[in-house]
């Protein structure tokens, strides 16, 4: 073997190992956002008002100055993974050439959200979601899949904790209420474009947003659409006390058993949470709920239809981080519930045969997209 040959074999495997010690290093990766989050560091380079020296950063973190090094390096790997930036500036007090860190649009959605006002609460921010998936609740059942995969639980989170991640939350206020808020913010990203969505909702007269969690989809939803009434169904302990108005009501049940009357059915971030043959069951209520309507109403059979917002897994389409993404939320669905992530073709199986005849999928919602369903 001549050493130009042993030398290409070599870099093949130097190549392998790189490969192998990112893809293994990956929760590094989550840890180190984790804790820039836990000590507040967005909102610190945020209120900052202008990019903020490391020395300026340990300061405001009350830090020891003995920890300015740790910071830097933390911040070096989150600057890599685009969650900062670094810029020069000029220093007015000293006259002279500084580096600074700055927020990218990324660790601008990570803001923790100190101010009440209705107006900041709407604004789109995923901190709630990243706290979480970044819980010690979420992340130990991921110690447990190779268990779990030998064992008799329907989900790894069952293996992990002992109980289904629903019942879980029935009896944990506080992960419940983690979850939900986690559920919400991931829904404000929805009213980026919600209003643009007018062909969708224009002549829909009443929607149940099933699994809706704290009624947050219904609010934005309505805001766009105000002539809609909107009836926000879920699990009883999920909707318990939530304030009503004249067009959003609450309703407490199972989908399972029953969806009430509606000429559109909405679902968000629910369908990817069920096995194939529970989304079956779920979509022949919905086909239920559709068809009581359209008898009291007398109706045409025109108005009623599924909006269902989730992903579509595309690999061919999509770039591939977006597929390694749809990808993990898929492996998530096996760990938390009994669900999955979907292609179109699977998706479409599963319309046909609950009785849909025929559907239609946008991509508007970045990594979901929104399919329309008709009877
Ligand atoms: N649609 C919301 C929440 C998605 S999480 C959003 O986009 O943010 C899934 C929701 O399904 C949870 O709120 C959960 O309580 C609800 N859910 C679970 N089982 C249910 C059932 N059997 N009937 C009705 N809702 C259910």
């Amino acid at each position: 073997m001549d050493l130009n040959q042993s030398l290409g074999e070599a870099d093949e495997l130097f190549e392998a190992q790189a490969h192998i010690y990112r893809h293994i290093f990956n929760y590094a990766t989550s840890m180190s956002l984790g804790c820039a989050l836990e000590l507040g560091i967005p909102n610190i380079i945020h209120d900052h008002e202008r990019p903020i020296t490391i020395q300026e950063l340990v300061s405001k973190l009350n830090l020891p100055i003995t920890k300015t090094l740790h910071l830097q390096r933390l911040m070096r790997l989150l600057i890599h993974s685009k969650f900062f930036s670094i810029t020069k500036f000029h220093d007015q007090e000293n006259e002279d050439e500084k580096e600074g860190y700055v927020l990218t649009v990324a660790s601008k959605l990570l803001l923790k959200n100190n101010n009440t006002s209705e107006n900041s609460q709407n604004q789109p921010n995923l901190l709630p979601f990243a706290n979480l998936i970044l819980d010690p609740v979420l992340m130990t059942p991921w110690q447990f899949l190779g268990k779990w995969f030998n064992g008799n639980e329907s989900t790894v989170f069952e293996t992990a904790h002992g109980t289904p991640m629903w019942e879980f939350a029935n009896k944990n206020p506080g992960f419940n209420e983690l979850f939900n808020d986690a559920m919400a913010s991931d829904s404000r990203m929805m009213s980026l474009v919600v209003k643009d969505c007018k062909d969708i909702f224009g002549s829909v007269d009443s929607l149940v947003d099933v699994g809706g969690g704290t009624g947050l989809n219904a609010k934005i939803l309505l805001e766009a659409f105000p002539h809609m009434t909107c009836t926000v169904f879920d699990l009883p302990h999920v909707v318990v006390n939530k304030i009503e108005t004249k067009n959003l009501k609450y309703v407490g049940g199972d989908m399972f058993c029953s969806i009430p009357s509606t000429d559109a059915v909405f679902f968000k971030n629910v369908l990817h949470n069920w096995s194939d043959e529970n989304v079956v069951k779920i979509l022949k209520q919905c086909k239920e709920a559709i068809q009581r309507k359209e008898d009291d109403d007398d109706g045409d059979g025109k108005k009623g239809k599924l909006v269902i917002i989730d992903m579509v897994v595309d690999e061919n389409q999509d770039r591939h981080e977006i597929t390694e993404t749809k990808l993990v939320f898929d492996i998530l669905m096996m760990v938390l519930v009994t669900g999955r992530e979907r292609t179109k073709n699977e998706w479409e199986k599963l319309f046909l045969e609950a009785g849909f005849s025929r559907y239609k999928i946008t991509p508007i919602f970045g990594l979901r997209s929104l399919m329309e369903v008709f009877p």
